[in-house]
């Protein structure tokens, strides 16, 4: 056993150790550093009753009768972490159990079908404490032969012109699907030339999917691309682009539509030569949560297809958006390349924050302005009623963001996660 992981072992049986006899469910967290999902305040405490924050006070705030008292000076502590941008793969539970042990308390699935779209739909439903909840577009939109047909696995219905837009989605929603996913690519900046939907089928899906209250979310990978979804009405885009630059006005463009962005530079990174897959594997404080399993794929980089792109034109694109106050989400299209999840969140945190953006707007994006993309009005941010998915980490990554990596305890719903159970494996 290597001294990381010793260590990790020894702070989680202290944990639990100190928990023991505490009355159920109620716990105190006291005199800790807060980002509340939006703003830092220190010498705070917040009290957990039944699965919800309860009380929020400063440092002296009294300890409910039989509440566990968990010290929280030196530490943060954080609402749970959202990552916006995964593809859950067949072992749907394992899944959400790492990603829960490393912080993140719910994954937007952004494409699934058929026997795990099922899992996934009960799963969600059973929203147990031990797995992150987890929330998905079912099958998304795309052109017959479209990404991402080329990537095998069974077929699934695609369309092919606006007449079919409602149907289309009316039958997704009817599968689960909680969002809509389009593709709007032709990977050729991936050096493909597949089909790919023309602007007013992309509009009508859009549309369809507004008509019945629905989120429309576009895989993009150009500028171009970006823009016709922009102009479509996409709620939101599923990746940023490569590129050497940007135009000065696209910022403009997708503030004034009000569109969200997920970036994930952590895989679009790796087609610019600029991979962090293995140094995130390989964190020590990382790397015990991650399943042996996945471990080698999660370290894994490809050669970049079609070429090696510049991604200077990406992180421009990162800093124009923060300025125009774009929400900026954190993603990592897990299990793609290199990438696993809920550790890949904390290596796309890093990234962002490396690209421009401020530790406390980084972590808004991976908690509040997620939560308020999605609509999911019961997380993301650490008040009166709000669900206790929570995250305390030793440290502060308000300034220094790899300190989300220091967790010390995860809670979802107020049940405190068994981290040490992956420490052992
Ligand atoms: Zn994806």
């Amino acid at each position: 056993m290597t001294r990381p992981i010793l260590t990790a072992v020894l702070a989680a049986a202290m944990f639990v150790q100190s928990t023991a006899a505490s009355a159920q469910g109620t716990f105190i967290v006291r005199d800790v550093r807060l980002f509340d999902g939006e703003r830092v305040t220190e010498h705070r405490s917040v009290v957990v009753r039944d699965g919800v924050i309860a009380q929020i006070g400063d440092a002296t705030l009294a300890a409910p009768p039989r509440a566990q008292v968990i010290a929280g000076r030196g530490r943060t502590l954080l609402p749970g972490l959202i990552d916006a941008h995964v593809h859950m793969s067949d072992s749907v539970e394992s899944n959400l159990r790492q990603s829960l042990a490393l912080g993140v308390t719910t994954d937007l699935d952004m494409w699934n079908g058929g026997a795990r779209l099922e899992r996934i739909r009960a799963l969600r439903a059973a929203d147990a404490p031990d797995i992150a909840d987890v929330r998905t577009a079912g099958t998304g939109a795309t052109a017959p032969g479209g990404h991402p047909t080329q990537m095998g696995g069974g077929s699934f219905p695609t369309i092919t012109n606006p007449a079919d837009a409602q149907a289309f989605v009316d039958a997704r929603i009817a599968e689960g699907s909680d969002y809509i996913k389009i593709i709007y690519d032709d990977l050729a900046s991936l050096g493909m030339k597949l089909p790919m939907l023309d602007r007013r089928t992309l509009k009508a899906v859009v549309d369809a999917a507004h008509a019945r209250g629905k989120l429309a979310v576009v895989h993009i990978l150009s500028e171009a691309q970006a823009r016709d979804a922009i102009e479509a009405g996409a709620d939101g885009l599923a990746h940023l682009f490569t590129g050497a630059t940007v135009s000065p006005g696209f910022a403009g463009l997708a503030a004034s539509h009000h569109v969200f962005v997920v970036p994930t530079l952590t895989v679009l990174y790796g087609d610019c030569g600029e991979a962090i897959g293995a140094r995130i594997a390989r964190d020590s404080l990382l790397r015990p949560y991650i399943r042996p399993a996945v471990r080698e794929w999660a370290a894994k980089s490809f050669p970049p297809m079609g070429g090696k792109k510049s991604c200077d034109g990406t992180r421009d694109a990162v800093r124009q958006l923060a300025r125009a106050g774009v929400p900026l989400l954190t993603g990592t299209d897990s299990p793609a390349p290199g990438q696993t999840y809920g550790a890949s969140v904390h290596g796309e945190l890093e990234l962002l924050v490396a690209a421009g953006l401020t530790p406390v707007q980084a972590l808004t994006g991976a908690t509040s302005a997620a939560a308020k993309a999605f609509r999911l009005t019961d997380r993301g941010v650490i008040a009166a009623a709000k669900r206790a998915d929570l995250v305390l980490v030793d440290g502060d990554p308000t300034t220094d963001i790899t300190a989300t990596r220091r967790i010390v305890a995860v809670w979802k719903k107020g049940v405190a996660v068994k981290r040490e159970r992956y420490a052992e494996q």
